[in-house]
């Protein structure tokens, strides 16, 4: 079939961990002739266009993008949303908008066969059912962490989630094991997505979690940016309880077989990439640098900034440090200058890079990451071992999946401190645990390699299936 009978509407959540994947899946569908009609947010359309110039989103006739309020108050700060309130928002404001623009579709040009939604802006489901078609979901992180939402309900009813009040977060109480979730032995309080540490029965997250992860049940199919052998228990307990689940990760890898220049160029980063950055890779060794990213929503306090910097500095390793300029709560991030001073010669800072181009620099020999899902998945791609510092969401359950299933990962404590960033820094660049992991990592590389290619790949030949659900 041509691009004039297959026409996909996909629309990720309005966030860079989740644009970003949803984008890779479109041209994906568009290299297997979809029309693709790509949907973002205006503040986001905005910021892209702001970040990579006008001309970066309209290369392509059948590759096209519309935009949708997203129901927030008008902003033109270039910084992250607030999650809870923007999760709010697109529950309650995004409908309507969307059922237009697909009225206005459908009157304008080919009809939308099928919708490609981020899991969590599920009203998407009542729209494509008001239109009979179907709406696959994407799920943008890891399978074990959408079996550990999945157990929202369940810690819920238990009383484990609430907490009765704040002690409980400092008082070992996290540390409790939970033994009934199929796929994940061990998983302890403190390893679940961080939105059960609230003391409020209405918490915000912890109800849009739950809501969401139960709406996805009415999805046609859920697709998972993972690869069976990495999470095949977590996915063989999940695959009873929803429909058709099609794991189709690293969505990169299968992308890197597409050889399409006008495809490529099309791209998704909401902050400007600064590519110096690699040229300063060039003038290093071969893994000899360490790679510093938290991700795009990640917030840090001014005091664990100085902990990391010291830290670096201690380390005596060269580093790559990315510091987002909205990273640092309150007050503009001041390094101190004795910092700079000490570390000009090995230390390069950065607001934004392109990280697969970064991760895959063969300079490039550790990651200290938050342990957001492409992260991961893009390290591991890139065979480079990480040091865990998760921040919030389902971070905290890749973390202890990297740490102690896959054996890529050794975790910072949350209260981070210089000390400790110094030795993990340099057990990860020069250590024995360090050759293990990178040992691991490059095992897991070659897996990754192996699902993706055809014609035995699990992931390959799950996307053909994808394809074909769709068709049907
Ligand atoms: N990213 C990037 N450059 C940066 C920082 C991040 O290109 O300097 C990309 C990164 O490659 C990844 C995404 O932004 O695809 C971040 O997603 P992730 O799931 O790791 O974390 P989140 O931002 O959702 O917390």
């Amino acid at each position: 079939m041509g691009s004039e009978k297959l026409h996909a509407v996909c629309i990720p959540y309005p966030a860079q961990g989740h644009i970003n994947p949803m984008l890779k899946l479109a041209k994906l569908l568009h290299f297997r002739g979809f029309r693709i009609t790509f949907v973002n947010t205006e503040f986001n359309h905005t910021r892209l266009l702001k970040a990579q110039g006008p001309n970066s989103l309209n290369g392509l006739s059948t590759f096209q993008f519309e935009t949708i309020p997203d129901g927030l108050p008008p902003s033109d700060v270039d910084a992250t949303q607030d999650i809870p309130s923007l999760c709010v928002s697109t529950k309650k404001n995004c409908l309507a908008p969307f059922r237009r623009l697909l009225a206005k579709l459908n009157h304008d040009g080919p009809p939308v066969t099928c919708i490609f939604s981020d899991a969590i802006m599920s009203f998407t489901l009542d729209a494509a059912q008001e239109l009979g078609i179907p709406d696959l979901l994407l799920w943008t992180a890891s399978a074990c962490g959408f079996m550990a939402y999945v157990q929202y309900r369940s810690l819920m009813d238990k009383g484990f989630t609430p907490l009765k009040d704040e002690s409980y977060l400092t008082n070992g109480y996290l540390d409790t094991v939970i033994d009934w979730i199929p796929g994940m032995k061990g998983i302890r309080l403190k390893d679940m997505p961080s939105f059960i540490r609230t003391t409020d029965p209405d918490d915000v997250m912890l109800g849009f979690a739950m809501g969401e992860l139960e709406r996805a049940r009415k999805a046609s199919a859920i697709i998972f940016n993972t690869f069976d052998a990495l999470e095949q228990e977590v996915l063989d307990a999940i695959a009873p309880m929803y429909p058709p689940i099609y794991t189709i990760g690293p969505l990169q890898l299968l992308l890197d077989q597409i050889h399409d220049s006008k495809l490529q160029l099309i791209g998704s980063n909401l902050w400007k990439e600064e590519p110096e950055c690699l040229k300063w890779l060039d003038s290093k060794e071969p893994n000899s640098v360490v790679y510093v990213n938290y991700g795009s929503i990640t917030v840090m306090t001014p005091q664990q900034l100085i902990e990391f910097a010291w830290g670096l500095a201690n380390s005596n390793q060269s580093f790559l440090w990315i510091l987002r300029p909205d990273l640092v709560s309150g007050e503009s991030a001041i390094l101190p200058p004795e910092f700079v001073a000490e570390t000009e010669d090995r230390g390069l800072l950065a607001g934004w890079c392109p990280q697969e181009q970064v991760l895959t620099h063969r300079a490039i020999g550790g990651f200290l990451t938050h342990n957001g899902w492409n992260s991961i998945i893009e390290g591991l791609c890139a065979g480079v071992p990480m040091i865990c510092w998760p921040f919030f969401a389902e971070q905290q359950t890749n973390c202890r999946y990297c740490c102690t299933e896959w054996g890529i990962g050794m975790e910072i404590d949350s209260d981070v401190k210089r000390d400790e960033v110094a030795k993990l820094v340099r057990e990860l660049m020069e250590g024995e645990k360090g050759k293990e992991m990178k040992k691991k990592t490059m095992e897991w590389k070659l897996t990754a390699e192996a699902a993706t290619t055809g014609p035995n790949g699990s992931s390959y030949l799950n996307l053909e299936k994808m394809f074909e659900h769709v068709l049907l």
